[in-house]
């Protein structure tokens, strides 16, 4: 950036770096969370089709409110869900920037315990929130406790919980989400962006939205859906919030081209959900070898693993990449994480791992 420019640029944001995941040409790509299956043929006619519906109308603005997609998304999360308590946008990004925009901003407080998404600080700074580094245990987890007790210090606006949370994998009790609900008087978001993928028996805070008018839970279609280039992320929340975000959002922000192409991909959510299965599996195999490769590796209920205890991480993610394998340095020191892929990505990775742990143990 020119110094001119520097010079002109909000205080706040003068010296920070934009987010910026690594976009490299290599054969294995694991280091953004994305499901590596491609859309089933049979899904991406209809969504051709749904496309090609609505080209022509592309003269008029789209519905603002996306009622129909919203109706969709409400019926596919089920738990007594209508469409007042559902609302969408250009992914959960833009979801949890609309939250911050309504709920916190200049003067206001957000609350998140680390290491957790790294947008939920960098959304925060761009609506001019403060941030609160919150933490977890040494183990990644999250005691109600804890969790109280950063909530009652600092009395945040806004706490995000992420849970399955990026970048550990780690799940929330549904106790911790009660717990801070009770604790504080702000907002609470849930981030489920991984919740397709949680294990059996780790229940979905949806499950609280009755009764918790404060409570704000947030989905995804990038992750289990396999539709990240869509750009379609959405909440569940209580009426009075989805109505609350209606002064923030800007109008018509999701084009008709995004609505036709996500309630086609919603038609088929069991087909496109039907590789979560062999995801998980992959996830699975994934935490049981670089266990027997005497690695410390943290529990996941998400699409990728976390794994650690290595004396130079960055020298082996680099030499992962030497060996085409993309993965995520989350810039924690001594960890790593690695997206669950398709068996022959996960093979390619434990392969290069493997070696480059022979060479640099
Ligand atoms: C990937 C991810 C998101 C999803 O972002 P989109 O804007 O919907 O693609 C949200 N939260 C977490 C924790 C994520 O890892």
């Amino acid at each position: 950036m020119t110094d001119e420019i520097q010079r002109l640029l909000r205080d706040d944001l003068r010296g920070r770096s934009p987010y910026g995941a690594p976009q490299l040409d290599v054969a294995v790509r694991l280091n953004t969370n994305e499901n590596s299956y491609p859309l089933p043929g049979e899904v991406a006619a209809s969504i051709e089709k749904a496309l090609s519906g609505v080209v022509r109308d592309l003269n008029r603005y789209p519905d603002r409110d996306a009622v129909e997609l919203r109706r969709d998304l409400a019926n596919y999360l089920g738990h007594d869900l209508d469409v007042a308590n559902l609302w969408a946008a250009n992914g959960s990004n833009e979801i949890l920037q609309q939250l911050l925009q309504a709920f916190a901003g200049p003067g206001r407080t957000a609350l998140g315990f680390t290491p957790a998404y790294s947008m939920h600080p960098l959304i925060s700074a761009s609506t001019g929130t403060a941030w609160v580094d919150g933490h977890r245990e040494a183990d990644f987890g999250l005691s109600a406790e804890r969790a109280v007790d950063q909530v009652t210090r600092h009395r945040p606006d806004v706490v995000f919980l992420c849970s399955p949370n990026n970048p550990t994998g780690t799940a929330l009790g549904l106790d911790v989400v009660e717990a801070v609900l009770e604790a504080g008087t702000g907002l609470v978001v849930v981030d489920e962006a991984y919740a397709e993928f949680a294990r059996d028996g780790v229940p979905s805070a949806l499950r609280l939205l009755g009764g918790n008018p404060r409570l704000v839970v947030t989905r995804t279609m990038s992750k289990a859906f396999g539709f990240a280039g869509a750009r379609l992320g959405y909440l569940a929340a209580d009426a009075a919030v989805v109505d609350a975000l209606q002064l923030v959002r800007l109008p018509y922000h999701l084009s008709s081209l995004t609505q036709a192409a996500a309630r086609a991909a919603l038609g088929h959510a069991p087909t496109l959900l039907s590789t979560v299965a062999a995801i998980k599996e992959q996830r699975d195999r994934v935490v049981t070898e670089l266990t027997r490769l005497g690695l410390a590796v943290a529990p996941s209920d998400a699409n990728f693993v976390l794994f650690g205890s290595l004396a130079d991480s960055k020298a082996v993610w680099r030499s992962l990449v030497d060996r085409g394998v993309l993965i995520r340095d989350v810039g924690l020191d001594g960890w790593l994480r690695v997206t669950a892929g398709t068996p022959d990505e996960t093979t390619a990775f434990l392969e290069a791992l493997t070696a480059v742990l022979k060479e640099n143990p």
